[in-house]
């Protein structure tokens, strides 16, 4: 008989945005006329840069032909690709990564949770909280969470580090031991990041107790202030604790097109045996995913043209940020983030649900309530700056207005 990995039974419902669907739906019947401006999304809505289109477009004419068609392609990802994530994303903050520590993959959401597959089942794993919802989710798939405690709405396993305004959003230390440290920087969704000393705090302590620390970076391009790092390897010591998650996803524009890759440094190694070579084994079984065709679309994102076109799109969402933030403030809110990334977040004066309903049903804006990010975003609301501007905009008059 075959048996099923019991792990998934134990998931909760996704219950927040199924919830929130429900709501905005029963909202839409009763009131058609609604205009509503959806400020809840997490995916871009921006389309590809002309540079990547381009050579998306020859490489589809290159597959057409005898002599340029490619079949499988290296597991770890062309050359061409992996030379300019090194020169395009390392070099220039003085990080020397190897093109050999760089995996190409299909998204960092597969990445983020098929990174577990390296490691033993009797890890100890922290994330910060709120937080992405995919690192809890994989590990509980993988039978690392334990037991989901129902009326807590957290795991018996997982070890949960509150990041909230008491705490400036910077997860302290943990208390008990930890073996695999999920951080977020900047962070989905609470926007805020860890500058270099917060950031070496945690490097010193994984070094210290042979941890591992699985950092994400896919917001890394919204960054705007200097004393935030672009990635972990900025930080001394990083690249013997340290794997490091990107995306083209949000920095430019690849959601549907898949594409992303994982760094695992080759002075990683845990119990004599290198992470690198680890991973590698991994690719070379479950190969990357990523079409040549996507991958020439990547490589355009480094050349001159396509950094520059890459750099306007950011900049949209950027100036969408400080629209958002800047309204949500001058509404009396208490708001965080937006500043180095397109979410912010702010404290809602009644509990999150109500004043979901209330932006719904008084301002016809769908948000996103934070409790659905982990047990300490209760009280908390997430907004994006994906949207259109002149919705944005809109969105937040509306709110103003509301709360005048
Ligand atoms: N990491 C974080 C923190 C995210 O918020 C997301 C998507 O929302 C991802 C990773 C997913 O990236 P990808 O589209 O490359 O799978």
């Amino acid at each position: 008989m075959a048996k099923v990995n019991e792990n998934y039974a134990k998931l909760p419902g996704s219950y927040l945005f199924a919830e929130i669907a429900r709501r905005v739906a029963a909202y839409s019947a009763e009131h058609p006329e609604a205009k509503l401006i959806k400020l809840g999304i997490g995916d871009v809505t921006r389309p590809l840069a002309p540079a990547v289109i381009e050579a998306m477009h020859k490489a589809v004419d290159e597959m057409a032909h005898k002599e340029t068609f490619r079949g499988y392609g290296p597991e770890q990802g062309y050359d061409f690709l992996r030379q300019a994530i090194v020169k395009g994303d390392f070099a220039p903050y003085g990080v020397n990564i190897a093109e050999d520590e760089i995996f190409v993959s299909d998204g960092a959401k597969s990445d983020c949770g098929n990174i577990g597959d390296i490691f033993s089942t009797h890890n100890v794993v922290a994330v910060c909280d709120p937080v992405y919802p995919v690192y809890v989710d994989t590990n509980a798939m993988a039978g690392r969470a334990g037991e989901y405690l129902t009326d807590e709405e957290r795991w018996s396993n997982i070890y949960y580090m509150p990041t909230t305004a008491e705490n400036g959003f910077v997860p302290e230390l943990p208390k008990t031991p930890v073996d695999l440290i999920y951080l977020c920087s900047p962070n989905n969704p609470t926007g805020t990041t860890l500058n270099r000393d917060q950031l070496k705090v945690w490097v010193d302590y994984a070094n210290e107790h042979d941890a591992v620390i699985l950092f994400d970076a896919a917001y890394e391009a919204f960054i705007t202030e200097p004393d935030v790092p672009h990635t972990i390897y900025e930080i001394p010591g990083a690249e013997t604790c340290a794997i490091e998650f990107h995306s083209f996803s949000k920095t430019a524009g690849f959601t549907g097109n898949r594409c992303a890759y994982t760094v695992v440094p080759k002075a990683l190694v845990r119990q004599g045996q290198s992470l690198n070579a680890m991973w590698n084994r991994r690719h070379t079984t479950k190969f990357n995913g990523v079409p040549y065709v996507v991958q020439r679309g990547a490589e355009a994102v480094y050349s001159e043209e396509g950094r520059n076109q890459v750099r306007e799109t950011i900049a949209f969402y950027q100036e969408n940020a400080r629209v958002i933030r800047e309204g949500l403030k001058e509404a009396g809110l208490e708001v965080y983030g937006g500043v180095n990334s397109p979410y912010v977040w702010f404290k809602t004066p009644t509990d999150s649900w109500s004043f979901f309903d209330r932006l719904l049903k008084e301002a016809n804006v769908v948000t996103t309530p934070g409790a659905g990010f982990g047990p300490s975003g209760e009280g908390y609301i997430r907004v994006t700056a994906f949207g259109d501007a002149e919705a944005t905009k809109e969105a937040v008059k509306r709110i103003i207005e509301l709360l005048k």
